[in-house]
């Protein structure tokens, strides 16, 4: 690691006796700690409210975050995160909420997961949605399963690969093997669409009776929307197989293409991404799936249903079922309540010319930068983008400098750096995910930034290749972190 400064550890700040809490007389029996679960080299901390307060807000400083700047992070960036959506998920009534309580103590949670699936439906022209998978990933494992499942039933039960083109993010390919089946991949053409040649051979060829389906990133992980779209689903489907959309980045398609109407069998979404859960750092997820009718019977459940119409006007009784030949339990109990709720408020508030118009601001944004962009850094498919786009960071005179290097130097113009090395399709991939959200001043900032990065790196390269210069840890050899990993802060502590 370079000359990274190192913060004092809260052991480092702490002084016998300083206490941050003030607790009232024990009514109980005081007992010793368990020493025997506890390191005699490793004392408690021993901080005040202040020592305590600022250590941590000092910590927090250290990170980057969506609150301070553009997070460009394409794939999975950070989308919006209306803050008003913690507080809903926050409010006591759907937070207390145990898992376990009866359908008839929780009729308000019931109706809101039914209209997010009825809304989820709606938005992606699916005829069910089922809410239990927690993780994009995990949504597209469901998938795959219902897939497979639906073919045995049918006396299919050869069909046991996938097409996967090469453009697809890389859970795609994983879920397939895991699902147990296997995976063919599809060259890209010269555009960035699937090769249409290699798709007819495929399917055209003597495995034909073995296509199970097609996985299909859309906007692929190019960030385009692939033109033969509906020649690749007809041919999939002539050939017997069903296709699945990875549906992770919906800001780049809802309320302008529904999934379901092009003629997609299933798709998951990722409520984490477009619907306004923040994500990263391993936290909770939720990838709802959308099916059409052929594939509604093998839902992961529970999903909610009306299981009861009231005669009169009061509301409907809401109830979890099972559907019929369904796949089963993604998780215990019911999915990531507290994303369904967010997405729910999301939703609710945007309304449908809203959620429109997300999709719009989120491709006018990319367009934007991509366009301006293509002027100083090669732009491997120019052609009009969804979401996100992907160009080389590869400048002209200046071969030494890469990819890895302009996106540290981002950093020390207080931006957080695009994706990199990601779509593996491109050399020196940056992929780059501005979002809806960004105004033009700031789009006009980053492309500032990244054209004088190309200036500095044709008159003095030496500044990028030892970016960051201004990050609280410099460049960290991720792969000896992740091969000598240390877990334990005693090397920066001093000796007892
Ligand atoms: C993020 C993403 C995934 C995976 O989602 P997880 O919730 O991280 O499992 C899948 N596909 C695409 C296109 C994505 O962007």
């Amino acid at each position: 690691m370079a000359s990274a400064e190192l913060q004092p550890l809260i052991y480092d700040i702490g002084a016998a006796g300083r206490s941050g809490v003030n607790l009232p007389e024990p009514d109980v029996p005081l007992s010793p700690l368990p020493t025997d679960l506890m390191r005699a080299d490793l004392p408690l901390p021993e901080v005040g409210e202040v020592q305590v307060v600022r250590h941590f807000v000092k910590l927090s400083k250290l990170n980057y975050s969506i609150d301070e700047g553009l997070y460009p992070l394409g794939s999975c960036t950070m989308k919006y995160n209306p803050k008003v959506n913690e507080d809903a998920a926050r409010l006591p009534g759907f937070a207390q909420l145990h898992p376990l309580t009866d359908e008839d103590g929780c009729q308000g949670a019931l109706f809101l997961m039914h209209e997010l699936q009825r809304w989820l439906g709606e938005i992606s022209g699916f005829e069910a949605v089922s809410l239990t998978p927690a993780a994009g990933a995990q949504g597209e494992f469901a998938g795959i399963l219902m897939i497979r499942r639906y073919h045995i039933d049918r006396g299919e039960g050869q069909r046991d690969f996938i097409l996967v083109p090469n453009s697809a993010h890389g859970t795609n390919p994983a879920t397939v093997t895991m699902a147990g089946m296997e995976v063919r991949e599809l060259p890209a053409d010269s555009q960035g669409n699937v090769d249409m040649h290699a798709l007819h051979a495929a399917c055209e060829g003597e495995l034909r009776d073995r296509i199970a389906g097609m996985m299909i990133t859309v906007p692929s992980t190019l960030g385009l929307f692939e033109s033969t779209i509906l020649e690749v689903i007809d041919t999939v489907q002539d050939a017997g197989g069903m296709m699945y959309m990875d549906g992770a980045n919906m800001n780049a398609l809802m309320g302008v293409v529904k999934p379901g109407e092009l003629g997609f069998d299933v798709m998951h979404y990722n409520l984490h991404k477009t619907f306004s859960t923040p994500h990263g750092g391993g936290g909770p997820g939720s990838g709802a799936v959308g099916v059409n009718a052929k594939l509604a019977p093998y839902l992961p459940g529970p999903i909610v249903a009306i299981v009861e119409e009231e005669a009169d006007d009061s509301p409907p009784l809401y109830g979890f079922v099972m559907p019929q030949k369904s796949i089963g339990r993604m998780k215990a109990f019911h999915g990531n309540f507290g994303m369904h709720l967010r997405a729910y408020a999301y939703i609710r508030v945007y309304g449908d010319s809203g959620i429109r118009d997300v999709t719009r601001y989120a491709v006018l944004n990319a367009n934007y930068l991509r366009a301006k962009l293509m002027r100083t850094y090669p732009v491997p498919y120019p052609r009009y983008c969804g979401h996100e786009f992907v160009l080389e960071g590869h400048i002209d005179g200046a071969d030494e400098v890469h990819a890895l290097d302009i996106s540290k130097r981002l950093m020390d113009y207080g931006f957080h750096p695009p994706t990199n090395y990601f779509p593996l399709i491109v050399p020196e991939a940056l992929l780059i995910e501005p979002t809806e959200t960004e105004v033009k001043e700031d789009l006009d900032a980053f492309v500032e930034a990244m054209e004088s990065i190309a200036d500095e790196a044709r008159t003095e390269p030496e500044t990028l290749l030892t970016a960051p210069h201004t990050a609280p840890v410099r460049r960290l050899d991720e792969v000896r972190a992740a091969r000598e990993l240390v877990l334990c802060c005693a090397p920066a502590m001093p000796a007892h």
